[in-house]
């Protein structure tokens, strides 16, 4: 998937599950992370220890206390730099690891072993592709009529 649309597809994921824009936007920019911290590396070392999700469990669990679920966003700045960065970090890490879930709905994905590829999910498109950009249309779509209350 496309930096992009991990970026679009995490933002409405979280903004449908949590209304809250703080949340769905720090996620938005983490969706991009594991791509974009290879650097010029990144052709050579696509889905290698970046995409492993136990560094991003890791750093869940590192940042995780009761309050980041939150997710009402009132009194964000009331709360201090501290309360926020660690928010922040959180669901950035969060949206790292929703780009794991969709890497692995467009090819193999690190599993058990951060250098051991496996397909996990069935490749429902190619990277860039038309059925990418149909795909990301159609999710949006969905999450925009879950959004107004209808579906389920
Ligand atoms: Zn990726």
């Amino acid at each position: 998937m496309t930096g992009i649309s991990h970026g679009v597809v995490t933002f409405a994921t979280l903004y449908v599950a949590t209304q809250n824009v703080f949340i769905a936007g720090s996620a938005a920019l983490g969706s991009i992370f594991p791509d974009k911290i290879k650097g010029p590396l990144f052709r050579f070392w696509h889905r290698c220890y970046s995409h492993w999700f136990v560094l991003y469990v890791a750093a869940l669990a590192f940042f995780w206390t009761p309050e980041v679920l939150a997710v009402t966003g009132t009194g964000l700045w009331q709360k201090g730099i501290v309360y926020m960065s660690r928010m922040f970090f959180f669901w950035f890490f969060a949206g790292g690891l929703l780009h794991i879930l969709e890497d692995a709905i467009c090819g193999p994905v690190l599993v058990l072993y951060p250098t051991k590829r496996t397909t996990v999910l069935p490749r429902l498109f190619k990277t860039g592709s038309v059925g990418e950009c149909l795909f990301v249309i159609g999710y949006c779509a969905i999450m925009y009529v879950r959004n107004r209350g209808g579906l389920f």
